[in-house]
């Protein structure tokens, strides 16, 4: 990956020691478009194999002609020029696999790799050669070669979308999100002067009972009015994307209700809505504590990576914002401290709304844990005489309980740590079998009980002992 313009003379300002405390930072790419991101030499490789008609591959020579060349854009609609040359190389499976297979090493893999967990979003498109669904299952098979805890998926809506194509490509999402794939969340992008933003609801509604997060691309340029943002924020997403051009009022709303914004600085100052670093608005949200995390948008384009845009803060204007230097000298790690709540924050972090059904099991499940609990507290504070099976019944099967208990709050989402995931699991397969040997336990000293009684037939403690410990020595013996 070439890295040039702003984010690079700001890399090249930094000394060592600076490059190296952006390395260790684990951070977090939440808003990174698949296309916008491919490297370079895969684009000229796909086109050097390209086989079209004379108007096709004039357009693919040209637009990687010009993004080699290093793009300069007049204002942003000029960047949505670009992409015709990337979509015709990218139009069948085989190449989106190979696409976001780089994308997601050129982010993951290596051993200084750009961040610990990406949120890679696309638009699904129909091609002659593949269905929105063929190419999701695509990009998905891909993001999923990575563990959860490392890559997920965003479906990007364009602005210019219908009304069948939203229903379409928000469908798709719900049924992925419900059969257990990678996706995490639904983004509107696209042409910011495109479309009517008031055909959405229905959609992002539909996508929230589904479980998916929400951010949007909101007030990119002076074009869009405040009526338009206000619209987008009445759909309260979770995280907007730019949000340059915020009134008062939204800006308050925004801060009220917590909205992680992702900030993409060479995005903003290459397509000219920010015309310099200094009036960029990153400074009012840290100034206000507000959460933000620190994104790339469009690597390919505007020739930056994760490590340039974090050197962007560091780097002494004009080059950068000089957050240590010229700031408070406690910015930075209330800074840092903003990215990490920004990371929790993210779409893969947050969990999906939990169903009743699941929360009467817990409440049900605490009860039952409590009554155990307090009938063996009972039955040893009060002297009562209770054989010891059945104290173990009731200990076994508040062990049970627990071992259910253990994963509240993670039902629904997020994914807890793998080893959490295995120990609750042992658990949780462990405790059945070990109420119903109790059980067995239980009945068969109580048959020899009644029985000795009832036929004043002496039994011995020990003989009872033998026979209950025995059944779950057998029983793991088996296992
Ligand atoms: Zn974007």
């Amino acid at each position: 990956m070439v890295i040039a313009g702003p984010a690079a003379a700001a890399l090249d300002s930094l000394d060592p020691s600076q490059r190296e405390f952006i390395q260790s930072l684990p951070k977090a790419e939440l808003h990174a478009h698949l296309n916008g991101c491919l490297p370079l030499s895969l684009l000229q490789d796909m086109a050097s194999q390209y086989i079209s008609d004379a108007a096709q591959t004039k357009i693919v020579e040209e637009g990687i002609a010009k993004l080699q060349k290093g793009i300069i854009l007049d204002e942003i609609h000029d960047f949505f020029g670009l992409f015709p040359a990337i979509y015709a190389l990218t139009s069948n499976t085989t190449n989106m696999r190979r696409a976001t297979r780089a994308v997601l090493g050129q982010f993951l893999d290596g051993t200084k790799p750009w961040c610990s967990y990406l949120e890679l979003r696309s638009t699904p498109r129909q091609t002659e050669e593949m269905t929105r669904k063929e190419y999701l299952h695509a990009v998905l098979d891909e993001v999923e070669q990575y563990p959860s805890h490392k890559a997920a998926f965003i479906v990007s809506l364009d602005r210019r979308m219908g009304v069948e194509e939203l229903k379409e490509c928000v469908d798709l999402a719900c049924s992925l999100k419900s059969e257990g794939r990678r996706v995490v969340g639904i983004d509107l992008c696209g042409d910011p002067r495109a479309g009517d933003m008031k055909i959405l609801e229905e959609y992002l509604d539909m996508a929230k009972t589904a479980g998916l997060l929400i951010t949007l691309h909101i007030a990119e340029t002076a074009e869009n009015s405040y009526e338009e943002t206000k619209q987008l924020l009445s759909y309260q997403p979770n995280r907007l994307g730019h949000a340059t051009f915020l009134d008062d009022e939204a800006k308050t709303l925004v801060r009220e209700s917590k909205m992680c914004i992702e900030i993409c600085l060479s995005s903003n100052i290459l397509c000219k809505t920010v015309p310099r670093l200094e009036d960029h608005h990153i400074r009012y949200y840290i100034q206000h504590d507000h959460p933000v995390v620190i994104c790339t948008d469009d690597t390919l384009p505007f020739r930056t990576s994760l490590e340039g845009e974090y050197a962007l803060l560091l780097a002494l204007p004009p080059l950068g914002l000089g957050l240590t230097e010229v700031e408070r000298p406690d910015l930075l790690p209330s800074f840092l401290s903003l990215m990490n709540s920004a990371v929790v924050s993210g779409l893969h972090a947050r969990a999906g709304p939990v169903p009743e059904s699941v929360i009467v099991f817990d409440v049900l499940t605490v009860i039952a844990f409590i009554i155990l609990i307090l009938s063996v507290t009972v039955a040893r504070l009060s002297g009562i005489q209770r054989v010891k099976t059945w104290y173990l019944l009731q200990l076994s099967s508040a062990f049970c309980c627990l071992s259910f208990l253990f994963l509240v709050g993670h039902q629904t989402g997020p994914e807890p740590p793998l080893q959490f995931c295995a120990f609750s699991a042992a658990l949780i397969y462990a405790a059945p079998p070990m109420v119903a040997a109790a059980a067995l336990c239980f009945v068969i000293e109580l048959y020899l009980r009644l029985s000795s009684a009832l036929y004043s037939k002496k039994i011995s403690d020990i003989l009872v002992d033998r026979i209950t410990w025995s059944i779950p020595m057998i029983h793991g013996w088996a296992i």
